[in-house]
């Protein structure tokens, strides 16, 4: 596809910076960058074969406005697979805006949000999943996330799409030349062999969807919710986890009134923490409704560390929270362990699957924690050099194809008629074909890239 329109944008972030880069991209682009950049040499951009670069000078109204370095990229070798010129200027707000300016007084347009990755998808350079990765790589907040969206980026999820589409597709071209020309020598459609691939393909689209919630805890952590009756150690712990004092830690019952939140990398998963107000029973109005917030937030959690003081007995309010974690994935953990054991850690030992001991305020390293809180949300195994899948868009399109599959299975059981286990198989494909961005609608193209930033 064939844009009329020459874009720009800062595609750095818009704050002081060693460098800033402000990216053209279109059939003008050359043109437009050589009306505001002047090379030291003498040589014009126009002059210049792609991935080289030169050292120069941007200008507005014929005054200089920063010394700057010009990469040319040639179309289709760049990133929208148009012509490309990025100038690298100093990273100063004000004066990469000006040099902006006089790029769009050179004739280019504002590139609206993710419109350089849109360019990509529709010149050919990425499919959707592809494009959608690229987001996703920005968003990235630990090193296992980053690799598993690059993953996805170079194609792991696309490959494997591709294959099982491709397998749909050579179904249903036999079925339909088998049923269309009947007197040809086509080989006749062996129900137990159809059966037996259409089987095996749902099987590998279900292996896929089966990974979705390991994408979705790579990509956007795991609700995690530190609760505990007051004093046990929840604020300890959360400035353990996090690294550095962000609740208020102190010795007197009661203090964490509200929900502090913190998100934390811990090696290859990250958790979204809250560390609520201790739950118990109190006749103060006020703390009451940090205790009312924090039994809300305990029962949404996808994931408590409930925590007690091991060097006291249980009492009404560690069983009340044992009672309150029943139904949740949660680790128990025993904090404090640097002081005489007093704690009746059968009980805790009955009512939950991981139970950790630590001191939060002497240990230096949370790693036992770590490993249990791994083990209750079935994450040991997460491997981000698998295609993994983390977008809303492409599971719903995954599992339709999938039920396609499976209703043609079923189809074939009952004894339906080829035509209808046909349709069933181009069903399935037409989701596919979503899912790569292969046939999908402009609505559907401008949601996904609306949430891209400028200059992405
Ligand atoms: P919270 O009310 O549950 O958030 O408890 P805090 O984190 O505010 O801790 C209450 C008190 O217990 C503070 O004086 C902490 O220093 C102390 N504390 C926390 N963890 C430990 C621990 O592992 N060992 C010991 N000995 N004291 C701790």
């Amino acid at each position: 596809m064939k844009y009329e329109s020459t874009i720009a944008a800062i595609s750095t972030a818009q704050a002081s910076a060693g460098i800033s880069v402000i990216r053209i991209s279109g059939g003008e682009a050359i043109s437009v960058a050589e009306k505001v950049f002047r090379s030291k040499s003498g040589k014009k951009l126009s002059e210049m074969k792609g991935y080289t670069c030169a050292l120069g000078t941007a200008h507005e109204n014929g005054e200089p406005i920063d010394e700057c370095i010009a990469t040319v990229f040639r179309a289709p070798h760049s990133y929208t697979g148009e012509d490309v010129v990025e100038l690298s200027c100093h990273g100063g707000v004000y004066i990469t805006a000006r040099v902006l300016r006089a790029v769009y007084d050179a004739g280019a347009q504002a590139a609206q949000a993710g419109e350089f990755t849109k360019r990509a998808f529709l010149n050919g350079k990425l499919d959707l999943i592809e494009a959608e990765s690229v987001m996703d790589i920005i968003s990235s907040r630990s090193k296992e996330s980053a690799r598993a969206a690059l993953n996805v980026k170079e194609g792991a999820l696309s490959r494997r799409i591709n294959q099982l589409k491709d397998q749909l597709s050579d179904i249903a071209a036999h079925l339909n030349a088998w049923a269309d020309y009947p007197e040809e020598d086509i080989p006749a459609v062996e129900n137990d062999a159809l059966s037996d691939s259409l089987k095996n393909i749902e099987t590998r689209l279900n292996e896929i969807l089966s990974n979705y919630d390991n994408g979705r805890i790579l990509k956007d952590g795991i609700d995690a919710v530190i609760a505990g009756k007051p004093n046990v150690g929840k604020s300890t712990l959360m400035n353990l986890l996090a690294g550095y004092d962000k609740s208020i830690v102190t010795s007197v019952a009661g203090t964490t009134r509200d929900i502090v939140e913190e998100s934390v990398s811990l090696g290859d998963i990250v958790l979204n923490l809250s560390d609520t107000a201790g739950i118990h029973e109190t006749g103060d109005e006020i703390e009451s409704i940090g205790v009312d917030k924090a039994r809300s937030r305990v029962s949404s959690a996808a994931l408590l560390l409930c925590v007690f003081d091991a060097s006291s007995p249980l009492d009404d309010d560690d069983r009340d929270m044992i009672r309150l974690a029943n139904d949740i994935p949660s680790v128990a953990i025993l904090n404090k362990c640097d002081l005489p054991e007093l704690i009746d850690d059968q009980i805790i030992s009955d009512h939950f699957d991981e139970v950790v001991r630590m001191s939060a305020k002497f240990d230096e390293s949370a790693d036992a924690l770590v490993q249990a809180i791994k083990r209750v949300c079935v994450v040991s195994d997460i491997n981000s050099t698998n295609a993994l899948m983390y977008n809303e868009r492409q599971r719903t399109l995954t599992m339709k194809a999938a039920n396609c599959v499976h209703e043609a299975v079923e189809a074939l059981h009952i004894g339906f008629t080829l035509d209808a286990v046909t349709v069933l198989i181009e069903e399935a494909i037409g989701y596919l074909c979503e899912l790569t961005g292969e046939r999908v609608t402009d609505e559907v193209i401008d949601k996904v890239f609306h949430r891209f930033c400028v200059g992405k």
